[in-house]
């Protein structure tokens, strides 16, 4: 089992030894649920709105403390992290396997649960699961980013696998309730980044991977105009997110980056958080953010990383393992 970090959180570039798998698999989980309930405190406001209100506090938001639009306690997470810990319970349930069927009814009684929040997409998608039992929607225009925010698990149980199947599964959990070229083509991107990053690929990947995606679909390309109050347009997402991650160099700025963006800051925020866990590791969360997170929640992320990693291709792992 990992172990939580017992010392005061270092932010600085981590000096230690690079994070083992499991520990970029949990920091990853974790980094999604802190990710969202940093950012949910911000969601729908500008950055200019997001600066007065916390002009006590240097102008940035950098502390969990719930509230915003959903009245959230402390600590407590969103859609984002709860459909996803839904379809990590499917991937679980089936032995490690991405069904498409598995999926959606996980997806259905993650709607029954009655959560905090649910997007219009992702709404539509399981209502025409239920009305119809088809397990996934007709093409459409709808690009919004709420596949992506939930495909860590497909992730972690196919850790290492070869890019085809994780595509593959990628889609499988995606088109639920998303069918668009651009949002496809973030699932599938952020599914890759986080495969390599778990497998130990340096933080470099994410340039390589973005470049591949932005030269088959060119409104993906993040360089140039900061991305600010990015909205539920996978675009949107994936650009203020690339952002954030790519122009810090440690697990906390880019999460304080990324959400002070506003917007769907808590979408933002828990890929963004998704990503850099991956990179840096459990270690290099700060102590501060682990502890407000949902104690519930806390468990669950840890407890089902560890389980999906242990589905993850075991002979390409073991190549890549740091
Ligand atoms: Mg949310
Ligand atoms: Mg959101």
């Amino acid at each position: 089992m990992i172990s939580m970090p017992a010392s005061a959180p270092r932010t600085e570039r981590f000096p230690g030894p690079a994070p083992t798998t499991a520990e970029r698999a949990v920091g990853a989980y974790l980094g999604l649920a802190i990710g969202d309930a940093l950012g949910a405190t911000v969601e729908f406001m500008t950055p200019t709105e997001i600066a007065v209100a916390h002009r006590r506090q240097g102008g940035r938001h950098t502390e969990i403390v719930g509230g915003g639009w959903l009245r959230l306690r402390a600590g407590q997470v969103t859609d984002d992290t709860t459909m996803a810990l839904a379809l990590g319970e499917a991937i679980l349930g089936a032995e490690g396997r991405i069904e498409a069927e598995a999926c959606a009814k996980a997806f259905d009684g993650w709607m029954r649960s009655r959560p905090v929040d649910i997007g219009n997409t992702v709404r539509r998608g399981i209502l025409h699961f239920r009305n119809t039992g088809a397990v996934h929607v007709p093409p459409s225009q709808d690009a919004g980013n709420g596949a992506a925010m939930r495909c860590l698990p497909v992730a972690l149980a196919l850790a290492g696998a070869p890019r085809g199947r994780l595509d593959e599964a990628a889609l499988l959990q995606a088109r639920v309730t998303h069918h668009n070229p651009l949002a496809d083509a973030v699932v599938c991107v952020l599914v890759r980044m986080v495969s390599e990053l778990i497998c130990g690929a340096p933080a470099s990947c994410l340039l390589d991977l973005a470049s591949e995606v932005a030269a088959e679909h060119p409104q993906l390309r993040f360089r140039g105009r900061p991305c600010s109050n990015p909205s539920g347009y996978v675009v949107d997402t994936f650009r203020a997110v690339m952002q954030g991650v790519v122009d810090t160099d440690d697990f906390e700025s880019c999460l304080v980056d990324v959400v002070n963006r506003g917007g769907d800051a808590d979408t933002t925020g828990a890929i963004a958080g998704m990503l850099a866990g991956a990179c840096y590791g459990l270690e290099a969360i700060p102590r501060r953010w682990i502890d407000a997170l949902d104690a519930q929640v806390r468990e669950a992320c840890c407890s089902q990383a560890l389980r999906l990693l242990a589905y993850a291709p075991v002979e390409d792992l073991a190549d890549c393992r740091h």
